[in-house]
């Protein structure tokens, strides 16, 4: 929506210009990289690739890392290197982008919905724990917002029944727990570079892992499940020969992709200083407001801020979140809902799913409203999103 055409609640909008939620920052830094690439003798498969995965490894502190076209197919690409087939059931959390959930299905397992906690909106601990059956295989758990989950709770939980823990990172990174970075932590940590994401590849995703196993089979998953060296294949009599052990896919990253992460990386300070600057000033004009409840951060962490979401007081309002919603949009300040409980879908509602089994994340979903954050904004679009927020609320309020 834009102009200025009168917004519903009263009044002139707050903005002439649509502010979106998130935003990528490329500068002429970025821009030459690529064109260096596109000049060169690879436009995939070549030399950024390494150099990109050796990049985020060295970053997170993890042993190994393998990139992806996109993190989909890095969540995918995790499920099988953990042995997911069917039948299996992994644990993971309602309030993610349907993507964690989907590529349990790929694989023919079963995802399982846990609930979450109601201050950290990330998967409760307790609630995995009351889910595990003998056929659980693994957890997916979501660093929701960029806030680490409770990783010690779920370690534990996954080391005491026998589980994979597959780390949905896409939002978390840069995020510390406990003074380790997010990435080396899990089995195996999954990382997204879409364009709203931390740093961007256009498209692209990458799996860091400390375990030699995974990382073998994540790099020949990558690739039709193909493997070209000797000492994995059954025979190497001839030259040109190479083998393809299970089914693989094309799910390769371009040098093109891997060039522009390698540039974004060096970025990587700046985004996040921004990012937590940017919350920060939310945080201090939002926690003033009785209408709205700010993010709760846990205590030995630091969050990554992907997302800044206002949980709204509906107690304090004369409206739902639809009207809060709609009246944002008509100010120009372009609110998302992040995310719709994956089993509320119409695909996983004809898998049968139930849909009042999660409460707290039911309950969160119909109160949640997510402001614009990524690192572009200046302190005059930050002023605009306050000065509608508390337009709105006040117009609304009791
Ligand atoms: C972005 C995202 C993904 C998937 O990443 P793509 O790179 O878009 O495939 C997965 N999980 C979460 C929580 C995400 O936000």
């Amino acid at each position: 929506m834009t102009g200025v055409e009168l917004a519903i609640h009263g009044g002139k909008p707050v903005r002439d210009t649509y502010l979106p939620y998130g935003k990528q920052t490329i500068d002429e830094e970025d821009i030459q990289t690529v064109i260096n690439v596109l000049e060169s003798d690879y436009l995939t498969t070549g030399p950024s690739i390494k150099s990109f995965e050796d990049k985020i490894a060295q970053y997170v502190e993890a042993k190994y890392a393998v990139a992806f076209s996109n993190g989909t197919a890095a969540l995918h690409a995790a499920c099988f290197a953990a042995g997911i087939n069917r039948g299996d059931e992994v644990i993971t959390t309602p309030i993610t982008f349907v993507a964690t959930a989907n590529c349990v299905l790929y694989q023919g397992g079963k995802p399982v919905f846990a609930d979450i906690d109601q201050n950290t909106y990330n998967i409760n601990p307790l609630c995995i724990e009351k889910l595990i059956t003998k056929n659980t295989k693994a957890i997916i758990p979501v660093d929701f917002t960029g806030q680490p989950v409770d990783l010690d709770k779920i370690l534990d939980i996954a080391k005491r029944h026998n589980l994979i823990v597959i780390e949905d990172a896409a939002h978390s990174f840069g995020a510390e727990y406990k003074g380790k970075k997010i990435g080396a932590l899990s089995d195996m940590t999954m990382f997204s570079f879409h364009p709203v994401k931390h740093i961007t590849t256009g498209e692209g995703g990458i799996i860091t892992t400390n375990n030699e196993k995974y990382y073998q089979r994540l790099i020949q998953f990558r690739s039709h499940g193909i493997t070209k060296n000797p000492m994995h294949m059954t025979t190497s009599d001839e030259p040109w020969y190479y083998e393809m052990q299970f089914l693989g896919y094309n799910y390769r990253m371009t040098d093109i992709q891997a060039a522009l992460g390698l540039s974004q990386l060096n970025k990587t300070g700046y985004f996040l200083a921004r990012r937590r600057q940017l919350a920060k000033m939310y945080d201090e004009t939002f926690k003033n407001i009785s209408e709205v409840v700010t993010p709760y951060q846990l205590p030995e962490c630091h969050s990554s801020w992907h997302l800044y979401i206002l949980r709204l007081n509906l107690n304090k309002l004369r409206v739902g979140r639809k009207e809060i919603y709609q009246a944002l949009l008509q100010e120009n300040i372009g609110v998302n809902v992040h995310y719709i409980p994956v089993y509320y879908q119409p695909y996983y509602q004809e898998l049968g799913y139930d849909k009042s089994f999660c409460p707290q994340a039911e309950k969160l979903y119909e109160e949640m409203i997510t402001l614009p954050l990524f690192p572009g904004m200046n302190e005059k679009d930050v002023e605009d999103v306050v000065t509608a927020v508390q337009k709105v609320v006040k117009y609304y309020g009791k």
